[in-house]
């Protein structure tokens, strides 16, 4: 069962410890769980509504003690939420909210590891191709005072040993590269080329979960906009969503966003998508797995909420009071259906 939301979020923390009574966190929190209230550390909205949600849970634990019928009432979970009216955009994030995590670290990644070598030679006397080895080859003569560099070396015969060695020194320059968790744009320009390669010839689907697509097109047919917002680049944005098992959905969106824009931890990324989008902050509702995105877009007065997927980063008990929590885009609730 969803608790609901109140239709209008207040945004600033004190406004909405304030707007929570007591009649209506009586039914609504758990009360038979007893939640200890941590020490505040640093400073910012989120803990200074957790100063007051700590106020009010000792508040409604005495209360509850007293009252009879209190006693025995239910614990209700704290999920799904009606969408505030003034929002008229959904901004969603991928990996973790849309997408499995693990599609991400296990999926695209293991497909480079496991076809590197393949790809390389299919494609070795495009220029495109070059160019990438270029990079790369750059890339490890600036990386060369790190421990476990691997040098690219110049081609310097002709014949089919010389380019397999050069693949090979590709090869293990990418997963070292990989095993550091590094993002250099040589090493991303490879993998988006292969990746590319791997959504064209059908090896690679984007995969969501199985509530994203209906949502989304109820979400339009009730006349949202929707929108992504990842750190993946555009590019590689709408080839997942052009060579996905649904097939090719990207119609379903308005636009892309990628961190071309600011970083997903940077208020200003969020103006700046508005400013694009033509719309204030508080008409779009950001989904998002990251509190620390989460916190960047509220603080430009951006509705969030925090999807719990499984496989995602747990969130602290402090997080699960403070954020609107979904485990499903079917427990957002429009204003035209609730
Ligand atoms: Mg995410």
């Amino acid at each position: 069962m969803c608790a609901l939301f109140p239709a209008s979020k207040p945004r600033r923390a004190e406004e909405r410890a304030r707007a929570l009574d007591v009649p209506r966190l009586l039914p609504t929190f758990p009360l038979r769980r007893r939640v200890p209230v941590k020490p505040l550390s640093g400073e910012g909205p989120r803990a200074r509504f957790c100063a007051w949600i700590g106020f009010f849970r000792a508040a409604v634990r005495a209360a509850s003690s007293l009252i009879p019928s209190a006693r025995g009432a239910p614990a209700v979970d704290m999920v799904g939420f009606a969408v505030p009216a003034e929002v008229s955009v959904l901004l969603l994030d991928i990996e973790g909210t849309t997408t499995p995590i693990a599609f991400v670290k296990d999926t695209l990644f293991s497909y480079i590891k496991d076809n590197i070598r393949e790809y390389l030679r299919a494609h070795w006397e495009e220029e495109e191709c070059q160019e990438d080895v270029g990079l790369l080859r750059k890339q490890a003569e600036e990386d060369a005072h790190m421990d476990g560099v691997v040098p690219i070396p110049l081609e310097t015969r002709d014949g089919e040993e010389e380019v397999e060695r050069i693949i090979q020194a590709v090869i293990d320059n990418v997963h070292w590269q990989m095993s550091l968790d590094r993002k250099t744009t040589a090493l991303k320009q490879l993998q988006g080329h292969i990746w590319r390669a791997a959504y064209e010839n059908g090896r690679l689907k984007g995969e969501f979960f199985d509530d994203v697509v209906p949502a989304v097109r109820k979400w339009r047919e009730a006349g949202m906009k929707v929108y992504i917002y990842s750190s993946g680049s555009v590019e590689a944005q709408k080839l997942f969503f052009g060579n996905s098992t649904e097939g090719d959905i990207c119609e379903l969106f308005d636009g892309h966003f990628d961190t071309k824009i600011g970083p997903k931890v940077d208020s200003e990324s969020y103006q700046r998508i508005a400013a694009s989008i033509g719309c204030s902050t508080s008409n779009i509702l950001f989904l998002t797995d990251v509190t620390r995105e989460a916190d960047a877009a509220e603080e430009v007065d951006m509705h969030v909420a925090i999807v719990v997927r499984p496989g995602n980063a747990g969130l602290t008990d402090d997080e699960k009071s403070y954020y609107r929590l979904i485990t499903s885009f079917n427990e957002l609730f429009l204003p035209s259906s609730t």
